[in-house]
């Protein structure tokens, strides 16, 4: 089989549910991916930063195949070796009290709401179905109902409603709307230190700050969304630590597991996870021993492989090459760590042809929008390789 009969069974048996460049990959390993023909390709979206650790680390690899054989799902009704040392270990290296794990982003996303909620009623006396929960415009959350019916892309949301009450939409970026539309039933606001999918949206210096000062005084909870800036990607564990500030409660999934497997969980420095009783929340898969056992690696690897320091450095090299390019269709290039992005300006358009021109110089990036596109390199990228990449973006996105 070659490449077109591969697209040609999916176009026959899938949904069209994503419109994927047309590469048919088959084997990866570190930033490098290959396809069907043999073709090798620099990995510049990383699976929307899942992989950060590269494709297919051995060290993540072998900690899968090794539990693999000994255990891999008992459910939470039963206790596993592996769960509580990978609580342990996500604590100590977030400086977090406590975890709950769940599988997808989206899931982690519906747990803290549910777990706001809830300490919202039972601690800051909410009044009941009352409880009010603040987002940004543009923001991209997941794909559940209740998540899908807070964005505000009409793509993502038109033709599924109805959709969940209580939650509220302000302007991201600035902190005196969030000031503004705090009221008596607010209980939590959830937003990402970079807006990711928006297409690597930066806040002003000194938002993330203010809006920990905002809600600790009108006894809100800070949710970070850091599944897409956690872990290393914008060049420190996770993005909040740029302003110095902790949330209360923090989500991360995507590279928690290396690209193996999905994990994801919320982490609490407050004690809001601490209203949740038995029963009231869980997920069959959730904390099951393989995927503890890979996160555990997948942690370690970050660390012990100074991924978040090479991130922090290559990002900024990378950046600066980015920034060389002369093109006037350009309107800003701009990043933190590894996580990049040039945008063109709106009429210019056409992010997606550029995505597919550099497919054929062999490196592979994806659109967000129709005028921006994402540079995210898996951290293990070296300067040669970023030297690399460069040699192939600036004449594309030049011309
Ligand atoms: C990817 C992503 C999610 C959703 O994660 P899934 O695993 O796809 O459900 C949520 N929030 C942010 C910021 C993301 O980038």
């Amino acid at each position: 089989m070659n490449q077109k009969d591969y697209i040609k069974l999916e176009q026959q048996y899938g949904a069209h549910n994503y419109k994927p460049l047309d590469v048919v990959l088959c084997r990866g390993e570190g930033v490098w991916v290959w396809d069907v023909d043999g073709n090798r390709y620099m990995d510049c979206l990383s699976a929307y930063s899942a992989v950060n650790q590269g494709h297919c680390h051995p060290k993540i690899m072998a900690a899968m195949m090794e539990q693999a054989r000994k255990l891999t799902l008992t459910s939470r009704a039963f206790r596993n070796d592996q769960l509580g040392l990978f609580y342990k270990e996500l604590c100590e290296l977030t400086n977090s009290h406590k975890v709950l794990p769940m599988n997808s982003g989206a899931e982690a996303v519906e747990t803290v709401i549910k777990a706001v909620r809830k300490w919202g009623y039972q601690v800051k006396g909410v009044a009941g179905d009352k409880a009010e929960i603040i987002v940004c415009e543009n923001n991209f959350h997941g794909r559940t109902i209740t998540i899908v019916g807070f964005s505000t892309d009409p793509a993502s949301r038109e033709g599924f409603g109805p959709f969940t009450p209580g939650f509220k939409i302000i302007p991201f970026g600035d902190a005196e709307a969030l000031e503004n539309a705090i009221g008596p039933d607010t209980v939590g606001f959830l937003v990402e230190p970079i807006q990711g999918e928006a297409g690597v949206v930066i806040p002003p210096p000194g938002y993330l700050r203010q809006v920990r000062e905002i809600c600790s005084r009108h006894n809100i909870v800070l949710i970070l969304d850091e599944i897409q800036t956690g872990l290393g990607r914008t060049g420190k564990l996770l993005a909040e630590e740029h302003e110095g500030i902790e949330a209360d409660l923090t989500l991360v999934g995507k590279a928690l597991s290396g690209g193996f497997y999905p994990v994801s969980a919320v982490l609490s420095n407050s004690e809001v996870l601490g209203v949740l009783r038995p029963g009231e929340h869980g997920s069959t898969f959730g904390g099951n021993p393989l995927a503890c056992a890979i996160a555990r690696t997948a942690l370690k690897v970050l660390t012990e492989e100074n991924l978040i320091e090479n991130a922090a450095r290559m990002g900024a090299y990378f950046l600066e090459g980015l920034q060389k390019i002369e093109n006037p269709k350009i309107r800003q290039v701009r990043g933190k760590g590894l996580l990049l992005a040039v945008e063109f300006y709106p009429d210019a358009g056409g992010a997606r042809s550029y995505c597919e021109r550099l497919m054929q110089k062999g490196l592979l990036c994806k659109e967000t929008h129709d005028n921006i596109i994402r540079f995210a390199p898996p951290l293990v990228i070296d300067r040669q390789q970023v030297d690399w990449a460069l040699e192939r973006i600036a004449p594309v996105l030049g011309s």
